[in-house]
């Protein structure tokens, strides 16, 4: 490899082969589409690049439907271009501090589906809210169970987020009605549909990488006291349906080839559709949440029990088709530790071991001023660790 050109501080998050996608404007300028790199954004719509006429776009997806032979020629060249004297002029032109900018949802989210993935979870989910049985639902081993979330309310990283208001079920068990008292977080991780698919057509675990663009975190904001009344039978509504936030920068898939590692056993071995011995499918990512500040959890992403491709699978085994756009989050990512939980609910035990934070001040549930900050980072193919685009939400 040539000396870049483009000197990148060692710390930073956006190396030359990590370049996440992302949708910026200037005062006065149409939105448009970006990458990354270092602590500049690259207007890609003004460079002489492959599908250049596609980043002339308010969001992701027009070059995102173009598939993965236009997303692997784009990157190679961008790559290449930022590495070669050659370029620098022409590059250097087109380098914007990402001061001087602002940062909008990345993809016109067409639908939304969440997960609910981590045995660690869902397991002290289950110990929360049914004590007195079995953790784990009978069908929580054989499918990734998920449902439909509302994919108009996702917003990008930074958006203030306004405290719901619904029914609940006080603990005497009269109904009221007010703003939620339960508000909480849910830290997952989240993979953007590029390529759709037809009707009637399957998508197979190994066919992963020809549909999914990129991966981003997504905080699934939740009201308790709304879920738990509202959630039997249909599951989760309005408790969810208010607010979902997503990194400003979409890691594309390519750049966390090095990330890939084996899952965790499965016991017992998934229908033949759900197979996806054949290839790695767990992905590396180490997450952090910070509360005001504190970190206050840790999950890893290595430990969860169904991979992307199996949620991919499933959510297409039944004939649905996939849309450039479409959105499916992992489920709150939890580890066996009681510091690598994923959302307040299990990190205070349900209100009954709040969480100190470093100035003395304790939480169960979110307060209203509070900031959730959640950042990742995963083996990079340069032997860096690559950051993936945080996510943050303030509740105003
Ligand atoms: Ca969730």
């Amino acid at each position: 490899m040539t000396d870049d050109w483009l000197e990148i501080p060692q710390d930073s998050a956006f190396t030359r082969n990590h370049l996440p996608y992302g949708v910026f404007s200037r005062a006065g300028e149409n939105r448009r589409v970006g990458v990354a790199v270092g602590s500049q954004v690259l207007d890609l719509a003004r460079l002489d690049i492959p599908h250049a006429s596609a980043f002339a776009s308010p969001s992701l997806n027009t070059f995102m439907a173009l598939g993965p032979e236009a997303w692997s020629l784009v990157r190679t060249r961008l790559q290449f271009m930022l590495g070669d004297e050659g370029f620098r002029e022409a590059v250097s032109a087109q380098l914007i501090p990402a001061d001087d900018v602002q940062l909008h949802l990345p993809i016109e989210v067409a639908d939304y589906v969440d997960f609910y993935a981590s045995e660690h979870h869902a397991t002290n989910v289950g110990r929360i809210f049914r004590p007195d049985s079995e953790p784990l639902t009978p069908n929580w081993k054989y499918l990734p169970i998920g449902y439909h979330g509302r994919a108009g309310t996702i917003f990008v990283s930074g958006t203030e987020v306004h405290r719901p208001a619904g029914q609940a079920r006080a603990a005497g068990g009269s109904v009221t009605f007010g703003p939620t008292t339960r508000l909480d977080i849910e830290a997952e991780v989240a993979f953007v549909v590029g390529a759709g698919s037809a009707s009637g057509r399957p998508v197979a675990v190994s066919a992963f990488a020809e549909h999914v663009f990129g991966v981003c975190l997504l905080n699934d904001w939740s009201a308790r006291d709304i879920q738990a009344w509202e959630y039997v039978p249909l599951g989760p509504f309005l408790g969810k349906s208010f607010a979902t936030s997503i990194s400003a920068w979409i890691t594309p898939l390519d750049a966390l080839a090095e990330a890939w590692i084996d899952p965790p056993s499965r016991n017992p071995v998934p229908l033949p559709y759900l197979d996806d011995g054949a290839m790695r499918s767990g992905l590396d990512i180490d997450l952090e949440v910070k509360l005001n500040g504190t970190l206050v959890s840790r999950p890893r992403f290595a430990d969860m029990y169904w991979s992307p491709a199996q949620m991919l699978a499933h959510m297409t085994v039944n004939g649905a088709s996939l849309r450039t756009g479409d959105v499916f989050g992992s489920g709150t990512v939890s580890g066996p530790r009681p510091d690598q939980r994923g959302c307040l609910l299990e990190l205070s035990w349900n209100g009954s071991e709040p969480v100190t934070l470093d100035d003395g001040s304790r939480r169960s549930f979110l307060e209203d001023g509070d900031e959730v900050v959640i950042t990742a980072s995963a083996p990079g193919a340069d032997g860096r660790t690559l950051e993936l685009g945080e996510v943050r939400g303030r509740i105003g």
